[in-house]
């Protein structure tokens, strides 16, 4: 083996940067060299990408950029798409350009499968998401047209997704929004859901969630339908696979996803939906020398329902699993005891006005805790958690609230 061992981590968001800096925490610096290898040069702090839509943030305000936070931490940073990885020979191809590894990390997230519904968008069709930096900037521009006509709306998740939260999140703000423009009684709201019943998640139900968000959305004259699967989208309309149609002047529709190509292209590496199969360990299961966490990762739903709904990897838990795979990697190369501790969750959804925060350890029941509270003084946490977070993040701090 080369002398310093060479690590390189595709990813540079919550579980790259993560793994990256735990990385240089825990192993000494004449032991390790590190490559951090990524798409974009900023970081961007998603979770805050509902309030871009709304016009509350700029993306200025809740990215930084990456180059300048890991170069002085020792740390390089190569800015580039990688295309393929060969777990065999150990090299990853980004560009022109080969680098060799002893471990990788891929904590390359998601690709949106815009592909499963006609007309899921927004590049590929007329609605809307908040998937991306790119797609939310775009919500964004759409929202304010919308609200100089408005009109009915849907939010909600096609069959297959994982990533529930953010469409309660976008519903709750828009009613928030709405009201405060003395224009709700102009715009009935429907949410449609894959999810078997409300604050399914994705995770079988979180406690009394359940019961809250339905009398919530009940409360808020917001229409809902579960187990629903859509089936097409146009510019004004969301049709379901049981032929309801709504109809819409502003969709956004949370699409299912995908793992990224170079991934899903690298034989031998993914599932056929482009996700990494690891052990408890995060570790993959036929290299040893290769970890994945975060959306990359491939966990199987925690039960069957009537419309497909996939397990979902926050970014809490994305942290969590970045911190436990540079452990295993250090106990790789230095010896020690190997780290399998279940995801735990911990998550503040924004409802507008208010905000409820959730905890659930494991996220797969059966649990030993499940939690839930309801107050402004959670609405006023998250918000605080983005500088805090974005602070940690460029400081190169990994510890966990
Ligand atoms: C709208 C929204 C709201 C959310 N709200 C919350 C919340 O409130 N709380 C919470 O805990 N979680 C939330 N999440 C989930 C959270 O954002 C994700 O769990 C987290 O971003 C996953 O981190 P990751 O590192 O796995 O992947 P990502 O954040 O998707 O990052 C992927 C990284 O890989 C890079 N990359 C991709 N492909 C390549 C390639 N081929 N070559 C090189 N680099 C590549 C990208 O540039 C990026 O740096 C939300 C998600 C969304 C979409």
């Amino acid at each position: 083996m080369h002398k310093k061992t060479r690590i390189v981590i595709l990813g540079a968001s919550f579980g790259g940067l993560t793994a990256a800096h735990e990385l240089r925490r825990i192993l000494p610096p004449g032991k390790r060299e590190i490559t951090v290898v990524a798409r974009d040069d900023h970081f961007v702090f998603i979770p805050s990408l509902p309030w871009v839509a709304m016009g509350q943030r700029t993306m200025e305000q809740i990215s930084f950029p990456i180059a300048p936070s890991l170069k002085s931490r020792g740390i390089e940073f190569v800015i580039g798409e990688a295309t393929r990885i060969d777990p065999q020979s150990q090299k990853v191809h980004v560009g022109e350009s080969v680098l060799d590894y002893d471990f990788l990390v891929i904590a390359t997230g998601h690709r949106s499968a815009n592909e499963a519904v006609p007309g899921l968008g927004p590049f590929d069709g007329p609605g809307h998401s908040l998937m991306s930096p790119r797609e939310t900037e775009e919500a964004r521009t759409a929202w304010s047209t919308f609200l100089e006509d408005p009109g009915p709306v849907v939010v909600g998740c096609a069959a297959g997704a994982s990533c529930i939260g953010p469409a309660y999140e976008f519903a709750f703000e828009i009613d928030h929004a709405l009201k405060k423009r003395k224009m709700r009684h102009r715009v009935p709201i429907t949410f449609v859901t894959p999810e078997p019943f409300l604050a399914h998640f994705g995770v079988g139900g979180m406690g009394r969630a359940r019961q809250f968000l339905e009398g919530e959305f009940e409360h808020r004259d917001i229409n809902y339908h579960t187990s629903a699967a859509v089936s097409k989208i146009t510019a004004s309309s969301v049709e379901l696979e049981d032929g309801k149609t709504f109809e819409s002047h502003f969709s956004l529709i949370i699409p299912p996803l995908a793992g990224v190509g170079a991934v899903s292209n690298s034989p031998g590496l993914a599932n056929p939906k482009g996700f990494v199969s690891v052990d408890e360990g995060y570790c993959h299961r036929e290299f040893d020398n290769v970890y994945a966490v975060g959306v990359a990762v491939a966990y199987p739903p925690v039960d069957e329902t009537p419309v497909p709904v996939n397990f979902p990897k926050t970014g809490h838990m994305t942290v969590q699993m970045a911190k436990s795979a540079a452990h295993n990697i250090a106990a790789d190369v230095q010896g020690g005891e190997r780290v399998t501790r279940p995801p735990f969750v911990h998550c503040i959804m924004d409802m507008g006005n208010t905000a409820a925060r959730m905890q659930a350890d494991p996220v797969r029941p059966p649990r030993n805790y499940v939690r839930m509270s309801v107050g402004r003084r959670w609405l006023w946490a998250k918000k605080a958690y983005e500088p805090y977070f974005l602070w940690k993040m460029k400081a190169g701090r990994t510890w966990l609230p």
